[in-house]
């Protein structure tokens, strides 16, 4: 059930006000909404922490949860008034993620008991309020969360929130290799990777493939013959690339790349790479069943050196561990505008994430038609109809820019000439509006697609992170989502460059 062995901190506002009684309950009463959370089965373990009463308690535990390593991200809930000027101190320093939980211990009012003593000790409705005034004042990021705690759908908003602070601590050290740079001229997939360091924690290096070579060659015989065992009982393959046929050669030398990445990442504690079809000198081909194997493994993958999707899809991953659906590294290919069917068939030359595969992936081999290599071997499948997001960032200039779109996985038709495992769906609210309102954005043709996330996940994420995120769903209009970005151009301008 547990995503990661992180934790979130627990932590109950109050003051000395009101007396040693009282204060007792405070405790007692968090201390069960804690142990009730954490038998909600929530992705991250809670960890009640002691009743906060003053300037100083509260800025020691902001400074613990800020050098506490296993501490991802910090709950807090006023079950009393605590008044507000004592949090400015801690708030000024804290730096993990913030949850404000708004809600009361008791579900309903007990109307024929109610007294001036349980208004001394529940006072959420207004504590809450005045709390919250001053994390807004400080415009604090946090994510407000209001409901009864023992209700579903409380717990979901919670659950979500602990997936994307689990992410974000994943990405505090986010090690990104791209064999190659970017691809020669293209824009998008380019940025300053410094300001992506200082902003997101991507940490971007450079590796010549050379490097990389130097590893397939030094894989063993047998580590092939294994990796050539755990394809051939995973996958379908076909007769042309099982033992003894005409395309094997393709699929060992894959095997080879496989286990040379492997222990390439793993050495150097690689989070998410990219490659390059045009920078593989003495690699025998593209490494795309590589590329698909790691990145269902975990791995964020960009093709082309597009380092910014490649971290993304890696975090979405680690968002999305453990839920149905699956998460991946996808490209734009080509439309159908037929009338009435107009949607986006979504692919990429191999590297599509089995993750999303609706059935066994068949194991095949093609030529590539670019880069003047070996044909390589790569996995086919097709992604199964439901809902779905696609997300980029951006480097607009000036600032980062994130872009969702809802989208909804229709089926394709059968397309026995083109070799790619695919994705067919319908950006939201159409094809139209939604291509269009991403071309306004200057989003990607790359993405990172997950049917296990919704928008609500990357909201999270972006207000961590402190950077722009533009939606584009079910209730877009060409004109308001022109009149967002103008607004929020004045809005970076002032407010960009803080970290
Ligand atoms: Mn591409």
């Amino acid at each position: 059930m547990k995503v990661s062995s992180k934790e979130v901190w627990f932590v109950t506002g109050s003051q000395d006000l009101y007396g040693e009684d009282t204060l007792r309950q405070v405790a007692e009463d968090a201390k069960k909404m804690v142990e009730g959370l954490n038998q909600a089965g929530l992705p991250l373990e809670i960890v009640w922490k002691p009743t906060v009463r003053s300037s100083q308690e509260i800025y020691n535990v902001c400074v613990e949860a800020n050098s506490n390593a296993n501490c991802v991200g910090i709950i807090t809930w006023m079950h009393t008034f605590s008044p507000a000027k004592m949090w400015i101190g801690g708030l000024k320093v804290l730096h993990k993620p913030l949850c404000h939980l708004h809600t009361q211990f008791n579900r309903e009012i007990p109307w024929g008991e109610i007294d001036m003593d349980f208004m001394n000790l529940n006072q959420s409705a207004h504590g809450d309020r005045e709390y919250g005034h001053i994390v807004s004042r400080m415009r604090k990021a946090t994510k407000v969360v209001v409901g009864y705690w023992q209700d579903a759908d409380v717990q979901a908003k919670i659950a979500v929130w602990m997936r994307v602070v689990n992410a974000w601590d994943d990405s505090r050290d986010m090690k990104i290799a791209r064999f190659g740079d970017n691809m020669n001229n293209v824009a998008v997939t380019d940025g300053d990777k410094v300001e992506a360091e200082l902003k997101l924690g991507y940490h971007v290096d450079y590796y010549p493939i050379g490097d990389l070579v130097a590893y397939v060659k030094n894989v063993t015989d047998q580590q092939v013959k294994e990796m050539l065992a755990v394809y051939d009982s995973t996958y379908n393959v076909t007769p042309n690339a099982q033992e003894g046929g005409k395309d094997r050669v393709s699929v060992v030398e894959a095997a080879r790349q496989e286990v040379a990445m492997r222990r390439f990442f793993e050495e150097r504690n690689i989070k998410a790479f990219t490659t390059n079809f045009d920078a593989l000198h003495e690699m025998h081909q593209l490494p795309g069943l590589a590329s698909q194997r790691l990145m269902a493994d975990g791995y964020g993958f960009g093709g082309e050196g597009d380092w910014k999707t490649a971290a993304l899809v890696r975090t979405m991953k680690i968002m999305a561990l453990g839920l149905e659906g699956g998460t991946s590294f996808m490209e734009d290919y080509t439309y159908n505008m037929a009338p009435g069917n107009m949607a986006a068939l979504q692919a990429h030359m191999l590297e599509v994430c089995p993750s999303v595969a609706q059935d066994t992936p068949r194991l095949d081999v093609f030529p590539l038609g670019i880069g003047g290599k070996a044909d390589p071997a790569r996995l086919l499948f097709d992604t199964a109809p439901g809902d779905g997001i696609a997300s980029t960032i951006v480097d607009v200039g000036n600032r980062f820019r994130m872009i969702v779109n809802e989208v909804k996985v229709i089926d394709a038709k059968p397309m026995p000439k083109l070799p790619v495992a695919n994705a067919f769906w319908i950006p939201q609210p159409n094809l139209q509006v939604g291509a269009e309102a991403w071309i306004l954005a200057g989003g990607t043709h790359h993405t990172s697609f997950s049917k296990a996330l919704t928008t609500e996940y990357i909201e999270d994420y972006a207000e961590i992170a402190g950077i722009e995120l533009l939606y584009i769903d079910k209730d877009t209009t060409i004109r308001d989502f022109k009149q967002e970005m103008r607004v929020n151009e004045v809005y970076y301008l002032m407010n960009n460059f803080k970290y």
